[in-house]
């Protein structure tokens, strides 16, 4: 065994909470990836709900265009028997036929005009609809420049914290092996039950820092006395005084 050296309780503190703070930086650069591909996912689902949109009003409009094809042609299929009544009665034979032909002929007007009303209406919608189909094009052009953003950010931080985080996942295993075994094992333990991934945590405003419980001022003196480790008798996190936490920092 190399280390003879008995190491006090202040050496153990600044170990594990040198390494706790290795550990929440990973954990930290873990976190600004981890919401960067959700963005990216909601953007491309986002466009893809409007391509959908689209497409469907895609569809509205080739129907709409259809009905406009149909009532054209009965529009002119009007107009033609309206010629052809027009010409038999020039070759009525009494005013009885005249007056049936004449029947058939407003018949056929009216015809006409209800036609022309239907393709004028489908005008208007047909108006309508392509306006929110150009809408829609516009969003999904805004919400691309919005992913081709989102995801150039994400490859850049994958990037440059690659190098980082393989840089502190190195430090943290320098870092675990100057810690007290036992105290170590404490430290694996907890981190992995909490979520925030915290275990050492300093006392903040009277409370531990980790779940915000009161920590009653006999037992601060003693976290800061440094005579023995200390852990939060709600969560147990290891505890360390504000003083010895500003101490350690991770630099560079
Ligand atoms: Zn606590």
């Amino acid at each position: 065994m190399a280390k003879v050296k008995e190491f006090s309780v202040e050496e153990k503190l600044v170990a594990v909470l040198t390494l706790q703070k290795i550990d929440s930086k990973i954990d930290e650069i873990k976190t600004l990836q981890g919401e960067l591909p959700m963005e990216v996912k909601d953007l491309e689902d986002e466009i893809e709900g409007l391509q959908t949109r689209v497409t469907n009003i895609n569809a509205e409009i080739d129907s709409i265009n259809t009905f406009v094809g149909q009532k054209t042609d009965a529009k002119k299929e009007a107009q033609d028997l309206i010629k052809k009544y027009e010409k038999q009665q020039e070759n009525v034979k009494n005013s009885r036929e005249f007056e049936a032909i004449n029947k058939e002929l407003e018949m056929q007007e009216l015809e006409v005009k209800l036609n022309d009303k239907h393709i004028k209406d489908a005008g208007y919608e047909l108006k309508e609809r392509t306006a929110a189909k150009d809408n829609t094009l516009a969003k999904i052009k805004e919400v691309n420049e919005r992913l081709t953003e989102k995801r150039a950010e994400l490859e850049k931080i994958i990037g440059e914290t690659d190098k980082e985080e393989q840089m502190l996942i190195q430090r943290s295993a320098d870092a675990k092996e100057k810690v007290d075994p036992r105290l170590l094992t404490a430290y694996e333990r907890i981190r992995t039950s909490y979520h925030n991934g915290l275990a050492v945590v300093p006392i903040m405003r009277d409370s531990c820092g980790g779940c915000f419980n009161i920590i009653p001022p006999q037992r601060q003196s003693e976290i800061r006395q440094h005579k023995k480790i200390i852990v939060c008798e709600h969560c147990g996190r290891v505890l360390v005084d504000v003083e010895l936490n500003d101490k350690v920092k991770l630099g560079k």
